[in-house]
């Protein structure tokens, strides 16, 4: 699914450089094509306009004809030779002159282009009284063609200037050929560091979904546990036709704190649903965290009690956090329910509150059974059980410590677990005060 997925990513991602490539080097080709065009024109209507205007001034002088030698037209040509950075300056260019009865009156070809190919464009220039320009190929060359009708006031015809444009039809397919050259190699370069790019890409989405596979296999292994024993349990009562509930209340008792883990366990699960959809807000009250402390203590005096644990606690008065006031709850409720299941009975509880700095440092310490070393990196992980049957029996979902982690972090803080086997186990929260 992955790979599908990042080939389509990759394919898109070519697709649009591809594209934007190949819209880039057209408009480079075009341009360069426009560019030679128009210089190449400029200079077959300037050389025209010259030889026109030659023309008059023999008529008006009594000169002699003089006509232009557009190999002589030492401006344009190096403009020309510049722009293709041709080294063979002998373009092949030249002219025909035609009076008003369209007869030929002077001929410049140096080059043997066969220029009465080219007649049918007099005609029409003439007729038009206008000047064109046409592209014409004849044996494999083309040719570009300037027919201009003229009349001086003394003198009318038409003078028609011709030019090889092989070199020009020679650069730009060199240019076209580079260009798809360029766009192949770069798609080929595109494709590799598309791909990569890719897979880096679509790498979170693998680890989220990675997550979500084992978060729902986890999920759907916690729940069949406590529903296989509440199913069992009822099936031994049902079995027992004639005994009364109070008889049967052995199996009833456990079907029913059961029910009480997977009520547990859903809330949980549900709350990391929430989170993991971003659907769970932190308010941003104003907490006593001292207060909160006290009362989570005294929520807890019963479990105390019933496992023989004695309470210290070091707690300084008004220290204040801005933050939400149910999760900072459920944190120490977490932190203390962990506390009192891991222990042993007798065993000894104690919270201690105080600032450093901007700091609330808060201190949750058991003198249980403690967390090995290789199971301390893990314990925040979700589903993890250091001692997965032994802590299932606590009632333990493996989720606590988890969202306590999130509710922390959420609230800017940092919480760490110091821990020795049999020793004890002490978790550390640091949160910033108000100011
Ligand atoms: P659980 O519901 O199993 O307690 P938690 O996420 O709260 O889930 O804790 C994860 C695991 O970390 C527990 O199963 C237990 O092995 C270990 N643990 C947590 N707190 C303590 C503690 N105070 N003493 C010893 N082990 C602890």
């Amino acid at each position: 699914m992955f790979r599908k997925l990042r080939i389509r990513f990759t394919l898109s991602t070519l697709l649009i450089l591809v594209v934007f490539l190949s819209i880039l080097s057209t408009a480079v080709y075009l341009g360069t094509k426009k560019l030679i065009t128009s210089s190449s024109e400029g200079m077959l209507a300037g050389t025209a306009d010259r030889i026109i205007r030659t023309e008059d001034d023999r008529n008006n002088n009594g000169n002699d004809l003089i006509i232009p030698d557009l190999f002589e037209n030492k401006k344009v040509m190096d403009k020309f030779e510049n722009l293709f950075a041709v080294n063979d300056p002998k373009l092949k260019v030249g002219y025909v002159m035609y009076d008003n009865m369209l007869d030929v009156v002077y001929i410049r070809n140096s080059a043997d282009i066969p220029y009465d190919e080219f007649e049918k464009y007099v005609l029409d220039s003439f007729q038009d009284r206008n000047s064109l320009f046409s592209l014409e190929i004849i044996d494999d060359v083309e040719y570009r063609i300037y027919t201009k009708f003229f009349n001086t006031g003394t003198k009318a015809g038409v003078v028609q200037l011709y030019q090889d444009v092989s070199m020009e039809t020679f650069i730009l397919e060199h240019l076209k050929h580079s260009l798809l050259f360029l766009i192949i190699v770069s798609s080929f370069i595109l494709a590799v560091i598309s791909w990569h790019l890719a897979g880096k890409s679509i790498r979170p989405v693998m680890e989220s979904w990675k997550r979500q596979k084992e978060f729902i296999a986890d999920a759907s292994h916690e729940l069949r546990t406590p529903l296989t024993v509440i199913q069992t349990n009822l099936d031994a009562a049902m079995c027992d036709n004639s005994g009364t509930i109070a008889e049967n209340r052995v199996w009833l008792d456990n079907a029913y704190s059961e029910t009480e883990v997977m009520s547990k366990l859903v809330g949980e699960l549900l709350m990391l649903a929430k989170i993991d959809s971003n659907q769970v807000t932190i308010g941003n009250g104003n907490v006593d965290l001292t207060d909160l402390c006290r009362r989570t203590v005294d929520k807890f005096a019963e479990n105390f009690k019933m496992k023989d644990i004695s309470v210290e606690m070091n707690l300084e008065e008004g220290i204040m956090i801005s933050g939400d006031e149910l999760k900072l709850t459920q944190m120490l409720s977490i932190l203390t329910d962990n506390a009192i299941k891991y222990s042993e009975s007798p065993g000894k509880y104690s919270i201690r509150l105080n600032s450093e700095k901007n700091k609330a440092i808060l201190k949750i310490s058991d003198e249980g059974v403690g967390i090995s070393d290789e199971d301390l990196h893990r314990i925040f992980d979700r589903f993890y059980r250091a001692d997965k049957a032994r802590h299932r029996e606590e009632g333990g979902t493996g989720l606590g410590l988890s969202i306590a982690k999130w509710i922390v972090e959420n609230h800017g803080g940092k919480i760490k677990v110091d821990s020795t086997v049999d020793i004890g186990t002490t978790f550390t929260v640091e949160l910033p005060i108000n100011d």
